[in-house]
């Protein structure tokens, strides 16, 4: 059953330099219960995303357009009220950094009764903070008594961000945005926090949208991959086929960036170039400039996302009418 459905999802922000466009016409589904990632580098559109569904976009420099069908809701025509009302209880998000998003004045016991005391009506304070006192325990806080009454700098970064987990699921949300949630974290951590994540929606209804630059981190979490390019899906698809055979020329870029665990010493692809000005988008396929394959209508006409079989998709003429070229997957 479908929990969220994006279409045609398009973000601009006007500036005095001109107008960018950040997010350009995506579309999505995620089923109750499942995960997608979604992967790119800064400026690919990822975060921008994430906010979007969040309700915290809205001033009068952006423009959005499409729809955003939360539980057949969409998002984007519901007052400020009506979304600070779904924003931590049904729908929570986790940031890359908890310091930017914990407050510091207030402990952490208090920060996590916060939301039971604003959707739950009827709960006690006393109810409230054993509830909190129980989602410490659960998110492997030890001495969840004692830490209850600590305050976010008492914390260590993988503390913190296990306190912004126990916030985000404390009112039993439904869709999960975790946005960089490991990134901050060394390597040992965040394999604890994303065990922490997957041990927590297994079992259970909870949706998550995983945004995120690190493929490795997607293959942990996310039985779907959505790979982003200058505010436009350039491929989706299963996971496990992405990694195995990956189809956009980028995607196979970001796969030949990932160190390999070998014996041998190995050089490392980079992807060549850089992204293009994000107010002088090129006519045409926007990976162009990078792409060793580029033929000339890639200059001129702007791809489509071409469907594959498997239910993968993929936005780059080498796959368009014939299927897969073979031969140039071959040759990777
Ligand atoms: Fe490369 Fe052309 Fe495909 Fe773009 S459409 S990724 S330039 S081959």
């Amino acid at each position: 059953m479908t929990l969220l459905k994006i279409e045609d999802l398009t973000i601009k922000f006007k500036s005095r330099k001109g107008v960018v466009t950040a997010v350009d016409k995506l579309s999505l589904e995620l089923e109750k219960g499942s995960s997608i990632g979604i992967v790119g580098e800064s400026g690919s559109g990822k975060s921008v995303t994430s906010l979007a569904i969040m309700g915290l976009l809205q001033d009068g420099n952006t423009e959005i357009s499409g729809s955003i069908n939360f539980e057949d809701v969409d998002l984007l025509t519901l007052t400020a009220e009506e979304k600070r009302k779904i924003r931590g209880k049904s729908v929570s998000m986790i940031f890359q950094e908890p310091m930017t998003s914990l407050n510091p004045l207030h402990t952490c016991g208090k920060q996590i009764m916060e939301p039971i005391l604003i959707h739950q009506k009827g709960v006690s304070k006393q109810e409230a903070k054993k509830t909190a006192i129980d989602m410490l325990k659960m998110v492997g806080i030890p001495s969840p008594e004692q830490r209850f009454h600590e305050y976010p700098h008492q914390m260590s970064g993988g503390m913190r961000q296990r306190i912004m987990i126990a916030i985000a699921l404390v009112c039993n949300t439904k869709l999960l945005i975790a946005d960089e949630p490991t990134t901050a974290l060394d390597v040992t951590i965040q394999a604890q926090i994303l065990d922490l994540m997957n041990n927590l929606s297994k079992g259970s209804e909870m949706s998550i949208l995983m945004i995120s630059h690190d493929l490795g981190v997607v293959k942990e979490m996310c039985e779907e991959v959505i790979v982003m390019y200058t505010g436009q899906i350039v491929e989706k698809s299963p996971t496990k086929f992405v990694f195995e055979d990956p189809l956009h020329p980028y995607t196979k870029g970001l796969l030949n960036a990932i160190p390999k665990i070998s014996s041998e010493v190995e050089r490392l692809e980079a992807i060549e170039g850089n992204v293009p000005d994000a107010l002088n988008m090129p006519n045409g396929c926007h990976f162009q400039s990078r792409c060793k394959y580029a033929m000339d209508r890639c200059e001129h006409e702007t791809p489509p996302l071409f469907k594959q079989k498997d239910g993968r998709e993929v936005r780059c003429f080498l796959y368009d009418g014939v299927g897969r070229d073979e031969d140039i997957n071959a040759t990777n």
